[in-house]
């Protein structure tokens, strides 16, 4: 099969009431025999191979051709599911549904036959007929004819560019929309009736990001429209269909009540699947092994953009906090994944959606734009996307294209980064005529390695700084103590030796950006920490005095830290570093006036509402309607402790407002009765208009050391239900991995009971990642344990 020159051309005729389609599909190519297609619909009714009957096997996901040939003519017909949010599944609105699709990874096959693979690109054409003329239908590109005949509406589509199966997008329903010509193209926000209006705030930062995207990738934006569609019920967060980018409602559209931290949040998603309308959509990896390469270049280009139209809002701050530090602690696992992986069969891609292929490519794209400079960096990507346009390209095609402007061994660099799971932790210690610096693998169970990171290693002392590549297992500097990455952007941990550390502790008023240092210190420290390289006191007194800067990373980074801990025990001893914390903390980003203090507010009153019941008495004494959606969060978190539950479950039975639902569900997720907390968990499982949100009260619920006896029997009782909805998308193993590391603590014989019953091979990475958490959570326990002794 030639991949140059596949057209698709594609007929349905789509019964809605009924969910169920007729496909009538020709693909033109050059194609020999056996030809195999992959296709998971209902029935091939009939194939023709040019314009002759052809034989052919339908069976486990393949359809086999025996024939040579230059165009496939195939009927089919197929339903619309129900339950699975992948391939084309039905979504539950206000007033009815819609009929949508989510491709990637391997949904295409669900939807038609195709030759469902990134590298196989193809041209569509695509006709589509409903049989209620009140019905729209969205796909990648416009509609350049509509019209009704014999009470069915028919709708052509302009013929897309060449693109990949995974990027299709169809939807079917009564939409509402907001659109405006800018630039020559029609952009839209597209929700279900009555919500359009709350899409304002997305259009306006959609053409904001456009301008930026534009300008930095020298290359317009390739197709007339571009769509932003809020989907109900949505497995991913957003999705970037060619044209047709599909999000959860939470992530799209701005209402009064949401937080600003959410309107960031939207502008981040946006950004996101708008900077892989080039990089992904117009240059596709040419195999999922090169997945992260699509997700690490959007998640660092997608914050870098929403920082250049929002300079004040700290968006390079929280990209340190969410996805290097995140992903960071990922990777300090013995069971983590190089960034680039091979994947062999369609059922491993799901797993690898983690924040190794968002956050730590993200973080080691960052630390090379760094070291090449931000301008050479941009004219290697222009390179790159110009060369590829309309095709296919590997991780090693970027490389050289960098490689080709900059005149900097980007390659050999990359290489180790790349090929190799984990990072290097380098090591400071002081010998009679300098310093010592030595590299190693860094992980929690100090697994033994030889293995050696080219390191872009930046150092300052003072005014004084100084760049230079460390590429030895160790070096001897001349220089006394000084600190190193400190603009934090390099991706691996510094272990200082201790006098110099106190001292650097000592000092009186750090900069801001010291501030930020000091924060990746902590975050250092809590790993060696968790590694068993320091004492658990020895960090409390690190954290104690870390924690009195009033810095942005530092506080956000404090409370993930704590968040963990308190999953992980509820020693006494933690409870009395925290609550004082929390309480100083909410004082000082309630008195500021930098707008992102709010994002801190949110964050900081959650917990508070969680620990203490003066706080919650306080906030519920204020009238809800008269708060800041900031304190929407934490006072439902009041109402759920102070055991007013219903009301929470009539804003969840409601749904009418997708982030009032959330913060409804997490809140539940804090009680402290596990079987009132199942028992509406059950209620929140029937409904099917929930079945996208049902993750956030599981995963929730695994964190809460309450219900680590009785989450296992629920989730043991509706493991099969899980599958069926979420299947094919990374959530059943991000939710076996959190099952195992919180729930799994003094539960071992449940954990392996588990084990011995559920396929482990869809999971995989969960359950190692889950196993390896737990031994780490258990000896944290032991050593909070051994504080009081
Ligand atoms: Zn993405």
């Amino acid at each position: 099969m030639t991949q140059e020159s596949l057209i698709y051309e594609l007929e349905f005729d789509f019964f809605f009431k009924d969910l169920k389609y007729f496909g009538r599909e020709k693909i033109k190519g050059d194609f020999k025999a056996p030809i195999k297609l992959d296709s998971k619909v209902d029935k091939i009714n009939k194939i023709l191979v040019d314009n002759k009957e052809a034989d052919f096997k339908y069976e486990n996901g393949e359809l086999t051709i025996n024939k040579d040939g230059k165009e496939i003519y195939i009927e089919f017909e197929n339903k619309v599911s129900e339950i699975s949010l992948m391939g084309i599944y039905k979504s539950i609105t206000k007033d009815g549904y819609i009929i949508t699709t989510q491709m990637e990874p391997t949904g295409a096959r669900s939807f038609i036959p195709c030759f469902d693979v990134p590298s196989a690109k193809g041209v569509f054409k695509v006709n589509v007929t409903v049989d209620d003329p009140s019905l729209d239908v969205i796909f990648n590109t416009d509609a350049i004819e509509q019209r009704v005949e014999n009470g069915r509406k028919i709708f052509k589509f302009r013929e897309t560019p060449k693109m990949s199966t995974y990027l299709l997008y169809l939807g079917i329903g009564k939409f509402e929309r907001i659109s405006e010509e800018y630039n020559g193209k029609v952009l839209s926000v597209i929700a279900e009736p009555g919500k359009s209006k709350y899409g304002r705030f997305a259009l306006d930062i959609l053409k904001e990001l456009l301008d930026q995207y534009e300008k930095y990738y020298e290359i317009k934006y390739p197709l007339n429209k571009l769509d932003l569609i809020s989907i109900n019920q949505f497995a991913a967060g957003a999705m970037e269909n060619w044209g047709a980018i599909t999000f959860r409602e939470s992530l799209l559209l701005k209402t009064e009540n949401t937080s600003f931290n959410m309107e960031k949040t939207i502008a981040k998603v946006i950004s996101h699947e708008l900077a892989h309308q080039w990089f992904g959509d117009l240059v596709t990896m040419k195999w999922w092994d090169d997945l992260w390469l699509n997700e690490s270049f959007a998640t660092f280009m997608g914050d870098k953009m929403v920082s250049m139209i929002k300079p004040d809002w700290k968006v390079d701050e929280e990209f340190i906090n969410e996805s290097l530090f995140s992903s960071m602690e990922l990777d300090s696992l013995t069971t983590t994944h190089p960034i680039s992986v091979k994947v062999n069969n369609p059922d491993e891609i799901a797993e690898i959606f983690d924040s190794i292929s968002y956050g730590k490519g993200g973080s080691i794209l960052r630390m090379i734009e760094d070291y090449m400079g931000k301008e050479e960096f941009r004219k290697g990507i222009v390179n790159y996307l110009k060369k590829y346009s309309y095709s296919n390209a590997e991780a090693q095609d970027l490389w050289n294209s960098l490689q080709e402007v900059s005149g900097k061994k980007i390659s050999e660099i990359m290489k180790n980064w790349i090929s190799k799971g984990g990072h290097p932790v380098v090591e400071i210690t002081k010998i009679p005529d300098g310093l010592k610096l030595t590299q190693s693998r860094f992980t929690y169970l100090n697994k033994e390695d030889d293995y050696i990171w080219k390191i872009p290693l930046k150092v300052s002392k003072g005014r004084t700084q100084l760049e230079f590549m460390f590429e030895e297992k160790k070096m001897i500097s001349l220089m006394d103590f000084y600190i190193v990455d400190p603009n934090v952007r390099g991706y691996y941990r510094v272990s200082y030796e201790d006098d110099s550390l106190d001292r650097f502790l000592n000092k009186k008023k750090p900069s801001y950006q010291e501030g930020i240092w000091l924060a990746k210190v902590l975050d250092d420290y809590y790993a060696f920490t968790l590694a068993k390289r320091i004492d658990i006191e020895r960090f409390i007194d690190i954290m104690n005095r870390i924690s009195k800067l009033n810095n942005y990373v530092i506080i956000m980074r404090l409370l993930d830290i704590h968040g963990d801990l308190l999953s992980v025990t509820d020693d006494s001893y933690l409870q009395e570093i925290v609550l004082p914390y929390t309480e100083s903390i909410l004082s000082q980003v309630e008195g500021g006036n930098d707008k992102n203090l709010k994002v801190l507010k949110e964050r900081v009153a959650t917990r508070l509402a969680q620990l203490s019941k003066d706080y919650r008495k306080y906030l519920l004494g204020k009238k809800l309607e008269s708060l800041e959606p900031e304190y929407r969060l934490p006072y439902f978190v009041a109402i759920a402790k102070e055991g007013k539950y219903e009301e929470l479950m009539d804003i969840i039975r409601k749904h009418t407002d997708e982030q009032d639902t959330v913060r409804a569900i997490q809140a539940l997720t804090t009680i402290e009765e596990p079987k009132i907390f199942l028992n509406y968990l059950d209620e929140i499982k029937e409904r099917k208009d929930l079945r996208a949100n049902l993750i956030y009260a599981i995963m929730g619920a695994t964190r809460n050391p309450k219900f680590r006896t009785d989450i296992w029997d629920w989730i043991d009782r509706n493991y099969e239900w899980l599958r069926e909805i979420y299947s094919g998308s990374g959530y059943m193993s991000f939710m076996v991995e959190s099952l195992i590391s919180y729930s799994g603590i003094g539960n071992n014989q449940r954990v392996n009971d588990f084990l011995s019953k559920i396929n482990r091979s869809e999971v995989k990475r969960g359950v190692d990642n889950g196993l390896e958490w737990l031994k780490i959570h258990e000896n944290l326990v032991e050593e909070f344990k051994k504080i009081h002794n």
